[in-house]
């Protein structure tokens, strides 16, 4: 997937754009009107995200409730996650029909919101093996460590082995993988699955909360045309 860059009022964000749909995501101390205006959306969806697994459509969307994903229902609507370091999850189908954004930390890969975003799109019939998934901006592995409490959360989970690697100060934690390796294991192609790259700790241009910027957050905005 290729991004574009580009400056607005001061705000820096990258995005995709195709004939059905806009996903993306902005770098350090952008503003979210920002894009909005940008795209000339109607209005911004966001949530009160509280690392868990709720997912809202967006027309049921009322006020700030609580929760980390949302699935647009309407078209020229920005859907927006917020992030610093955990993964944003974006989703759509090659028409754009469903298209959304879902917020995974160590803490909703824990509670499977992966896997409640595919349990709810089938339900609406959707057929979940032929969405195309993409991971914006995270901290990387390498860069996360975790101490044994966290690893001792996933021991039951059948990728456990593939996202911890110990280091001589805890454990470096692939979230980004656990988001793939949870993807794949409910029948998702890999080939449908890309990543950004970047990683949050490392690239100054975005905010991480473990590099101790504890304000800063990217928009990670999708809208359907
Ligand atoms: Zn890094």
């Amino acid at each position: 997937m290729i991004l574009k860059r580009v400056e607005h009022k001061g705000s820096a964000f990258h995005f995709f754009e195709n004939s059905a749909l806009i996903l993306g995501y902005s770098e350090i101390d952008a503003e979210v009107d920002h894009i909005n205006e940008y795209f000339i959306a109607e209005k911004t969806i966001q949530l009160d995200q509280v690392h868990g697994d709720r997912i809202f459509f967006t027309d049921e969307v009322r006020g700030y409730p609580e929760g980390d994903g949302l699935i647009l229902s309407e078209k020229n609507v920005l859907a927006v996650i917020r992030t610093a370091d955990c993964v944003p999850l974006f989703f759509h189908s090659k028409n754009g029909r469903e298209a959304g954004v879902i917020h995974v930390g160590w803490r909703g890969l824990h509670s499977k919101i992966g896997i409640n975003l595919l349990n709810i799109l089938k339900q609406k019939g959707t057929d979940t093996n032929n969405l195309f998934f993409h991971t914006g901006p995270a901290i990387e592995g390498k860069c996360y460590t975790v101490q044994q409490d966290v690893v001792d959360k996933f021991k039951d989970f059948s990728f456990s082995n593939k996202i911890f690697a110990k280091t001589p100060k805890g454990y470096d934690m692939d979230v980004t993988k656990g988001v793939e390796l949870c993807l794949i294991e409910q029948g998702i192609p890999a080939n449908n699955i890309t990543h950004s790259g970047i990683c949050t700790f490392c690239n100054k241009n975005f905010p991480s909360y473990r590099r101790g910027d504890l304000e800063g957050r990217i928009f990670n905005f999708i809208l359907k045309k």
